[in-house]
């Protein structure tokens, strides 16, 4: 698939993903609102019904606004007379099951003439829970108005409403499911294209490397074929060699490939010793101090770790050193400044591989550690590599419980730093 296929299908999907999330929540949202006012309605009809018998039976004129909701889940009904608790709760649960009302609600009585609440209760239809004492009641914090009257409080509105709501919970569950099958399956073709890219790139790599080693064999063999070389034993020797030198560099690039790109933490054969931080990074400085000096750049060494020794692969952890400050080198354009600083933060020897070099872009940072991975730099293959260099460096660390951190700016260079656990 190409990119420009990729990214429509992409965009094509988080559209329709888009488009089917928010379909759903404003069908659920109308639903819940047309569901609300049902029962908002059928509360206020059964109230009504309520205040209409007591005041036939205490032989009351009308009320002019009989039912008022003062919060969503809260409804007071006026009336002329303290009811008793007793009739007033039978009259409530008989209207409300008229109206199929058959939820927990809880109801209290104003007196005005004591300008208290003479009563208050929770009904629930729960089998085990059936009276409430009065002080658990949270209605008795709702009263604040003139006259006598009860009010009627929902505590589990929301809950009883989204209850009636069951389809769309049930087909918001599949649309949940149906989005996450489609990320993933975004995410599968994202990683899968990456892979494929990784992939041509190191194989472009790998054949770019090859050539060079494979075509000077093949025209050393050529002029040994020549019949006039047997009477030049040196010229001979010479081609012999050749052929000798760059088979052994063949051979060791791909058993490193090889070895590398097999290689996991757990795979990681490693021989646990106390060993000195500081020896390792003198010893491997002074071995790219020359090479270094001829491009006229430097490396510069800064050892402030009180404690320099953790317990590590003496072998691997140089092999770590050494590939740091290589791809160092590698990837500056300017007169390479290498500074290497230690020391000692929270219980760890902190080091840190530090450089003036091309940097690398925040986009690339979090691959340049996955195995084969090279930043794009077009066709150039100036600076050579498999992309393993990283990925061995990150193996080493996990295999040692360490941690690598890199900081980068484009054009300005980059930090690595390294955290193991202090040796005692
Ligand atoms: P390679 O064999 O290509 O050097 P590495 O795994 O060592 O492989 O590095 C992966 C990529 O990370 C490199 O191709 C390079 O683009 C980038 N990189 C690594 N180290 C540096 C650095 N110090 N400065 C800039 N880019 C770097």
């Amino acid at each position: 698939m190409s990119r420009k296929t990729i990214v429509i299908v992409v965009l094509l999907a988080v559209f329709s993903l888009g488009v089917i999330i928010a379909g759903q929540v404003f069908w659920v949202r109308k639903a819940y609102g047309i569901q609300e006012r049902q029962f908002n309605d059928h509360v206020r009809l059964a109230l009504t019904n309520v205040v209409e018998e007591i005041l036939i039976m205490n032989k009351d004129s009308a009320v002019t606004e009989p039912v008022v909701q003062k919060e969503s889940n809260f409804f007071v009904a006026n009336i002329n007379d303290t009811p008793s608790p007793f009739l007033l709760e039978k009259l409530i649960k008989d209207e409300f099951e008229r109206y199929n009302l058959t939820e927990d609600f809880e109801y209290g009585i104003y007196d005005c003439f004591t300008d208290s609440i003479v009563f208050a209760s929770r009904v629930s239809y729960a089998v085990d829970d059936k009276v409430v004492k009065p002080e658990r009641v949270s209605i008795t914090s709702k009263f604040e108005q003139d006259g006598h009257y009860f009010g009627v409080l929902f505590p589990n509105k929301t809950t009883i409403i989204l209850k009636q709501l069951d389809f769309w919970m049930y087909s918001s569950i599949v649309i949940f499911l149906i989005v996450i099958f489609f990320s993933y399956t975004i995410f599968v073709i994202l990683r899968h294209k990456r892979l494929s890219d990784v992939k041509t790139d190191f194989i472009n790599n790998m054949t770019h490397e090859l050539k060079t080693p494979i075509s000077t064999i093949g025209l050393s063999a050529e002029a040994l074929l020549n019949p006039n070389i047997a009477g030049e034993p040196s010229r001979l020797t010479q081609y012999v060699n050749i052929i000798k030198n760059e088979n052994q560099r063949l051979r060791s690039q791909v058993d490193k490939v090889l070895q590398i790109a097999t290689l996991t933490p757990k795979k990681v054969q490693v021989k646990m010793e106390k060993i000195n931080l500081h020896d390792i990074i003198g010893k491997a400085s002074s071995a790219f101090k020359l090479a270094l000096q001829e491009d006229g750049g430097e490396i510069n060494v800064t050892l402030n770790a009180g404690n320099p020794y953790i317990n590590g692969d003496l072998v691997h952890i140089t092999n770590v050193i050494y590939n740091l400050i290589d791809n160092a080198r590698k990837y500056t354009e300017d007169i390479p400044q290498i500074k290497i600083e230690t020391s000692n933060e929270n219980g760890q020897v902190v080091v840190k591989v530090i450089d003036n070099g091309v940097g690398i872009a925040q986009s690339h940072l979090g691959m340049i550690f996955d195995k084969f991975y090279r930043v794009p730099t077009g066709n150039l293959h100036n600076v050579k590599g498999f992309g393993l260099g990283l990925f061995y460096v990150n193996t080493i660390m996990k295999a040692h419980k360490a941690r690598i951190h890199v900081e980068s700016k484009i054009g300005k260079g980059s930090t690595f730093t390294l955290r193991f656990k202090s040796a005692e």
